[in-house]
């Protein structure tokens, strides 16, 4: 159903996507991409209709985390065709745009973008669609909840303490922004060793405070995992579930947190 953003039923540009779930971060490389391809890839396993869309227009990695890189993006009557692979439909702004152009956006520019492919790719019908943010608190959260009836937002956040205090300023943002966080989830919050013992790299916990105090629901800890960024950089999200019993039983708990 629709959450409490400014986009209405009668306006809404995807009334056939069930729930649109944006997946944000305080600060870069806290897993927020990771974090939406595994949620998309356990939903769609789950039994889901998923979309993924890449909204982080000034560093999308999903070409890379998707191997969408090899192939090209193709349109039928205006609208953008978007991938389908590894259970789900995907789109990212990494495919409109050139490789190795730097991708400096002005406010208006950004909000053009996010609405393009948000508006003009055909995803038809979903369950859900997950939206990877960019980091911070800038012009795409404002312009995502002003467009689309959001069910919420998932926040990701790393064990140290600048990640907190920044996922704190990304709770209130969406708070601000009238959209519902859904939850927090801290990555990278342990090591398991080949010795098979835990190491607190970080200092984990510190996520699971930080949702109390927030009053947040807390939805899970990833513990770094080589596998995990293997399969992310080598574009093959499903690998996470087969190759490695223990990362698949972590994510497949995130699924059903999330
Ligand atoms: P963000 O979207 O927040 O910038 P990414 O999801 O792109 O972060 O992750 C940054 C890098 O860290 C990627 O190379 C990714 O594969 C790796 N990474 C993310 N989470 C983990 C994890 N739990 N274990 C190992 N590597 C991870």
């Amino acid at each position: 159903e629709a959450g409490g953003t400014d986009a209405s039923a009668s306006n809404n540009p995807l009334p056939n996507v069930k729930h649109i779930i944006a997946v944000g971060a305080g600060k870069g490389g806290v897993g927020k991409s990771t974090v939406s391809v595994n949620l998309a890839v356990g939903l769609a396993r789950a039994g889901a209709k998923v979309g993924l869309m890449d909204g982080d227009i000034y560093g999308p990695s999903l070409p890379t985390m998707l191997g969408t890189d090899r192939y090209q993006v193709k349109t039928i009557s205006k609208m953008i065709v978007p991938f389908e692979l590894h259970g789900i439909k995907a789109m990212t702004i990494g495919a409109l745009v050139e490789d190795d152009k730097p991708l400096i956006w002005r406010g208006p520019m950004a909000h053009g973008a996010f609405q393009q492919l948000a508006t003009q790719t055909d995803w038809g019908e979903l369950d859900y669609l997950i939206i990877d943010l960019p980091p911070g608190t800038g012009d795409v959260p404002l312009t995502m909840s002003q467009l689309l009836p959001l069910t919420g937002a998932i926040v990701v956040c790393t064990p140290q303490k600048v990640a907190q205090d920044d996922a704190k300023r990304a709770i209130q943002m969406f708070r601000q922004l009238n959209v519902e966080v859904l939850g927090l989830v801290e990555n990278m919050s342990y090591f398991i060793g080949d010795d098979g013992k835990e190491y607190d790299l970080f200092g984990k916990g510190g996520a699971e405070m930080l949702a109390q105090q927030a009053g947040v629901p807390f939805l899970g800890a990833v513990p770094i995992n080589m596998n995990l960024r293997r399969n992310g950089d080598a574009g093959d999200p499903t690998a996470n579930y087969t190759g490695d019993d223990q990362l698949a039983k972590e994510l497949d708990a995130l699924t059903r947190a999330a």
